[in-house]
């Protein structure tokens, strides 16, 4: 028997709830309901200049106006730096990951002798098999990942199909850096494995970053969640959602007198069709809902349509 679902939905508070994000937690939401499991959710607040606690509010707000319920305690990503920390220490232990000592002068001529060869920029893994006891005094070192030097990374995407990423642009990117912060890379794999996230569903921004956390899966042994990454959603001219196009925020139309229940689904039928029917009661999207049936391609923002199905609520 296979284990039971368990989705996330993983915003970090640097604003309100915006319309995608709406659309990424409905998505988890109802894949988990469709499927018997249950959705966490976890504030990736790592980014302490930018996070805040209105946002917090904001997204706590608009998830519960959209009537998107989570299982158990809302996790709160920065609290379990120690955690992320101790994997790392595994990961050194295991011979696995490395110190770089390598200062930001050199990390810099590094970049820009990537952008002179016209080359993404790529750490060239100069400490990787030094010796620390070559470190220059003074310098704290990062922690980085030993990243496979070739072949590639085969993501099974349940939305894109297999994406393969060859591994010669994957560099050993850093886990902890030299001030002893977690990266983002790391918190996420560590997270989602702590917290039993089987499937994983979020914006295709995120899929080169997939390839990455994949590599800290493997080092560590752990099982690589199912992934599920989802177009962006564009706007009426088919550029990616921005400010230009007006309200992003799902509390914007809450307070335009929009109903839940119409902007529920109208988010659904943002990458995802059943048949012809455009008007879906919880109940059915809940039975009809499958991830697997997620196109491809952007979805466009209709404001037209989202008040036309205003209507029928
Ligand atoms: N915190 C990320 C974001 O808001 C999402 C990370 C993830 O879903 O893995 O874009």
């Amino acid at each position: 028997m296979s284990k039971p679902v368990v989705t996330r939905f993983a915003p970090s508070p640097t604003g309100f709830l915006h319309i995608g994000g709406g659309r990424t937690a409905l998505f988890n939401w109802l894949y988990a309901k469709h499927t018997g499991g249950t959705m966490l959710l976890r504030i990736e607040d790592t980014d302490r200049e930018r996070s805040t606690d209105a946002a917090i509010g904001a997204i706590i707000d608009g998830l519960e106006w959209l009537g998107l319920d989570w299982e158990g305690q809302t996790v709160f990503q920065f609290a379990r730096a120690p955690r992320h920390r101790e994997v790392v220490e595994e990961l050194l232990a295991a011979g696995k990951a490395y110190r770089c000592y390598c200062t930001p002068q050199e990390l810099e001529q590094m970049r820009e002798k990537a952008r002179a060869e016209g080359r993404a920029p790529r750490y060239d893994g100069t400490w990787r098999d030094r010796d620390p006891s070559e470190a220059p005094p003074g310098v704290k070192p990062a922690i980085r990942i030993k990243a496979p030097l070739d072949g590639e990374t085969v993501i099974h995407d349940k939305v894109q199909g297999d994406v393969v990423i060859p591994n010669k642009d994957l560099d050993d990117m850093v886990l902890l850096r030299s001030d002893g912060n977690p990266t983002y890379m790391l918190s996420v794999v560590v997270d989602d494995h702590d917290m039993g996230v089987t499937n994983i569903i979020r914006g295709d921004d995120h899929l080169t970053n997939a390839a990455r956390q994949m590599i800290i899966y493997e080092a560590m042994g752990w099982e690589v969640p199912i992934m599920a990454h989802i177009p962006l959603i564009h706007g009426p001219d088919g550029a990616k959602l921005s400010k230009r196009h007006g309200a992003l925020g799902v509390d914007a139309y809450r307070a335009m007198g929009y109903l839940p229940e119409a902007m529920r689904n109208y988010l659904v039928r943002l990458g995802w069709a059943h048949g012809d029917d455009e008007i879906m009661s919880t109940e059915q999207m809940i039975e009809w809902f499958d991830i697997a049936d997620v196109g491809r391609s952007a979805s466009r923002f209709d404001f037209a349509k989202l008040e036309n199905l205003n209507g029928h609520y």
